[in-house]
């Protein structure tokens, strides 16, 4: 049934209604409250305090009516009161409400207390008449836009709830009996009206339990079919890695060669590998990946390697030169910055085998790029791309194998969620000699002594960055922007070279400025998050974070991450004058560790994943009521069944398991169809 078949909702309102993705009965009751109003206890008018939203229960004395100063309406004013005290009321539009009273009646107010001239007063409340005695009740707060009241939603919903097959059942009777769920009809009931607060929780149990249920089914199945899709390249079972790791400058870690290991076994098996690499800022993922790629070129395979940014594909193309230097592997570069000549001599050779290996942007993956023989694709900061764009690449080849690589450090539970589909390896160890970076937390009063010591850095030959959240001044938020501490640092150090990055300039700039200052031709840099991503500039050694009480802290880790990448002793300051509690506690975990995934681990606990980071860059369904930090204990608890009832029944075919069936396919699309 259509919402515009309810008594009251004229087209206009529907149109507003569509607008908010509100068309059927059943998209009223998937638009859950996101909060109550508590209507369970009257107020009395001599407890009513200035700023508290109440609920008053009072009769009126006297209406009045009068032109406001300024304004083309009539006000109304009631005079109300109860037995403890009086209050006034205000309506702007007075031929709008001048039939709803009459005196001597009693109503039900619910609004905000504020104060006028003449004491506490109620603009504008919502208000019923009183008919019979009080029932209490804990109302629904809907998000809405202007023009749809919530006297409009709630009377929606609770039409919705009157029809008996608005709320059928989405899970099988016998889970709901096995967990101890409440029917999805008392949960719906009761997230839009409770009952009381016992049957809110009961309701949202049930809620979150089927959402988190429908997810872990998903992604279980997606993870079979991968599993049981036996058909990728089996790479030969030889010693290329090893060699390849021998001919390195340096000696791999052992958390290198380990994940090498598993990167190595997945390439042999038929199953196509899709792993994830995690390994913080640092760690050597690059010549993991490198490994990875010369195995598959050794057996005669193409492989390739995307990353997010010019710079940081201009990099890896550069060492990966000096690696497989002697190799007798030919290397490829592709950006949108390589010129048509050029271009067209790397598409040849990508086209006809004569390019082993490619490494690009995302140029890599547009339609002219047509492998001979692709069997490895790497995607380096995977999080830095969507979904959409990393399925693009993999299908440039037939069933190659995927390795994807991350510096956000993911906590393990998390993770399984996040990549359920994936295999994970993670390299939890740094190459050794690596110095700590000291971490500071300084009060802005001490700016100038940060600014100083900085600047005595870059008189010993080093380089600076100092980031701020904005990328302009604005008056609506008091906190530093690119723009301004680069203008501060002009006139503080005139004769320093000194550089603007930000997201708001185009790639090409961004490029422009982030190359000069790793080719040691700015001394400070003046940047937003944007250089949070991977890129090398071991000569910098302080970090500078303005209002660094606005980053995340896994964000604060990633920044920090941009310098201590060279011999040289590197400095992190995070300019903050948070007092609180909280702010204290972040700024110590990050200076006391530097443990990615311990302050991933602090950062889901204090901030949910939600800004942790979206789910639906992972591919992941949107999730509408399960928060994932906090309910991670109802997924763990119902994994297990998940897993008995694929166990006997792999594709839910069974009449028992039909529901189950439906509800994956509602979030994730069709079950039947690849990668779901
Ligand atoms: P990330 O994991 O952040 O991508 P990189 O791959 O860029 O890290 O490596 C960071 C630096 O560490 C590079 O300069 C690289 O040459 C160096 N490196 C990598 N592995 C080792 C190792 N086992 N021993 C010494 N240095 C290493
Ligand atoms: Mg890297």
């Amino acid at each position: 049934m259509l919402v515009s078949e309810v008594k009251g909702i004229g087209p206009k309102k529907a149109e507003l209604l569509k607008q908010m993705g509100i068309v059927t009965l059943d998209d009223m009751l998937s638009h859950y409250p996101h909060t109550y109003e508590d209507r369970s206890k009257i107020t009395p008018l001599a407890e009513v305090q200035e700023g508290m939203n109440c609920y008053i229960r009072a009769t009126v004395e006297k209406i009045s009516s009068h032109f406001a100063h300024g304004r083309r309406n009539k006000m109304m004013r009631l005079l109300v009161s109860d037995d403890t005290g009086t209050m006034e009321i205000l309506f702007f539009q007075a031929s709008f409400y001048e039939r709803s009273f009459h005196t001597e009646e009693t109503y039900y107010f619910y609004g905000r207390v504020s104060r006028g001239k003449s004491g506490l007063l109620m603009a504008h409340p919502e208000f019923e008449k009183m008919s019979g005695p009080f029932e209490p009740s804990i109302l629904p707060v809907y998000r809405t836009v202007k023009g749809i009241s919530q006297k409009d939603l709630r009377k929606i919903s609770r039409f919705a709830l009157e029809q008996t097959d608005s709320a059928e059942e989405t899970l099988p009777g016998w889970l709901i009996k096995k967990s101890r769920i409440c029917s999805r009809e008392a949960a719906l009931r009761n997230i839009h009206f409770p009952a009381d607060k016992m049957s809110f929780r009961t309701a949202k149990y049930r809620l979150v339990y089927e959402e988190l249920f429908f997810l872990q089914t998903g992604l279980f199945l997606k993870g079979r079919m991968r599993q049981s899709a036996g058909d990728g390249i089996c790479f030969s079972h030889n010693s290329a890695v090893r060699d390849f790791a021998a001919s390195l400058p340096y000696e791999l870690t052992d958390a290198q060669m380990r994940v090498l290991q598993e990167i190595s076994n997945d390439m042999e098996s038929p199953v196509p590998m899709q792993r994830l690499v995690q390994g913080d800022v640092g760690s050597g993922k690059t010549a993991v990946a490198a490994a990875a790629l010369y195995k598959a070129a050794e057996d005669g395979y193409q492989g390739v390697m995307m990353a997010p940014t010019e710079l940081l594909a201009a990099q890896h193309f550069e060492t990966f030169q000096e690696m497989f230097q002697g190799t007798g592997i030919r290397i490829g570069f592709l950006s949108s910055g390589v010129r048509a000549k050029e271009r067209r001599r790397v598409l040849e050779g990508i086209g006809n085998g004569d390019i082993d290996i490619l490494i690009g942007t995302h140029a890599v993956i547009q339609d002219e790029v047509e492998f001979s023989r692709l069997g490895l694709v790497v995607t380096d900061e995977q999080h830095r791309f969507g979904v959409d764009q990393r399925k693009k690449l993999a299908a440039k080849g037939k069933n190659p194998d995927i390795l994807v690589m991350t510096a956000t450090p993911i906590p393990r539970t998390l993770a399984v969620v996040l990549f359920g589909d994936l295999d994970i390896s993670v390299i939890d160890e740094l190459p050794p000699g690596r110095k700590k970076i000291e971490t500071r937390a300084v009060s802005s009063r001490r700016r100038r002594e940060v600014y100083d010591f900085a600047s005595a850095r870059i008189d010993e030959g080093r380089q600076v960055y100092v980031v701020a959240p904005f990328i302009e001044d604005s008056e609506a938020v008091d906190a530093a922007s690119a723009s301004g501490v680069f203008r501060d640092l002009k006139k503080r150090f005139p004769d320093r070279r000194v550089a603007l990055v930000h997201g708001g300039m185009k790639q090409q700039e961004k490029d422009a400025v982030m190359q000069a200052f790793a080719a040691g031709e700015t001394d400070i840099l003046a940047a937003t998050v944007v250089i949070e991503v991977g890129i090398n500039v071991p000569n910098a050694t302080t970090m500078i974070i303005e209002n660094a009480e606005r980053f995340g802290l896994a964000q604060l880790h990633q920044l920090r991450g941009r310098v201590g990448r060279g011999e040289e002793q590197s400095y992190c300051f995070l300019i903050t004058d948070m007092k609180s509690e909280l702010g204290k506690q972040r700024a110590e975990i990050i200076a006391s560790s530097s443990d990615g995934f311990y302050i991933a681990e602090k950062d889901l606990e204090m901030r949910g994943p939600g800004e942790f980071f979206g789910t639906k860059q992972h591919g992941l369904p949107e999730l509408t009521v399960a928060d994932l930090a906090r309910h991670m204990p109802i997924l763990n608890s119902l994994r297990e069944d998940v897993k008995d009832i694929l166990q006997a029944d792999p594709s839910l075919e069974a009449p028992e398991n039909r529901l189950i069936a439906l509800g994956v396919e509602r979030m994730f699309g069709k079950i039947a169809e690849a990668g779901i």
